[in-house]
């Protein structure tokens, strides 16, 4: 299979040929179409399989694909990580794109200033990739006039077994308590332990299982 195939606009297809990908891995060529028909999406999957395209590209798409909205309301994609190292690492995937777009990301995660990332929320942002409990903290911050997930339709959990194994449980739950039901959610994760089937069933809607 070719990118080409993938129902991916120009200006992502020129990016990921200068990025060098010259095709999708295997979970891509599973999850690109069933995440872009609007499905929720159960990924498991490992680092290195390529697992953090496969939900960046169709998150490009439905983004573009909202209306035009003003730049200071809350983001349309939240990325949920469990880790610093990963909130980068995934916000560093997207700025080849978001440039190229002209969308705003913003890495949020704890252990740094929190008033930079009030700044940089402040001046709107399409979407972002954050820690649970920086997400929190920022939702609550100046009495929620910081960011807020009024208009998120985007919402993707990324290493989940490794989230509930830091404890994140509470947080994530209160965030996805937070987003409308008639969000497309796309949940990744390495192996499947009883605790995150339970979840899935409670946060996402008649999802699509795609092992690699
Ligand atoms: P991930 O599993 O998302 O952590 O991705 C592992 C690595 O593969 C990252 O360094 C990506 O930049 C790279 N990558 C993602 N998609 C492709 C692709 N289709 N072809 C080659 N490399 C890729």
């Amino acid at each position: 299979q070719k990118w080409s195939q993938c129902g991916l606009t120009r200006p992502i297809l020129d990016t990921i040929d200068k990025l060098g990908y010259e095709k999708p891995t295997p979970i891509q060529m599973q999850a690109l179409p069933v995440i872009m028909s609007g499905r929720d999406v159960i990924g498991v999957a490992k680092t290195g399989s390529g697992k953090t395209m496969a939900f960046l590209l169709p998150m490009l798409r439905h983004i573009k694909d909202q209306d035009p909205v003003s730049g200071d309301d809350g983001p349309i994609a939240l990325i949920m990580t469990p880790t610093r190292e990963l909130c980068t690492q995934i916000y560093s995937d997207l700025v080849p794109f978001t440039k190229v777009l002209k969308l705003r990301a913003v890495a949020a995660y704890g252990g740094n200033a929190i008033k930079d990332q009030i700044a940089e929320l402040k001046r709107g942002a399409e979407i972002i990739v954050a820690t649970p409990g920086r997400m929190i903290d920022l939702l609550a911050a100046n009495s929620g006039r910081v960011t807020n997930l009024k208009r998120a339709t985007y919402l993707v959990l990324d290493e989940a077994d490794r989230m509930f194994d830091m404890g994140f449980e509470p947080q994530v739950m209160k965030i996805f308590n937070n987003v409308r039901p008639d969000r497309q959610t796309i949940l990744f994760s390495a192996t499947m332990p009883r605790i995150i089937d339970a979840l899935t069933k409670k946060v996402l809607r008649d999802p699509v299982e795609i092992t690699v």
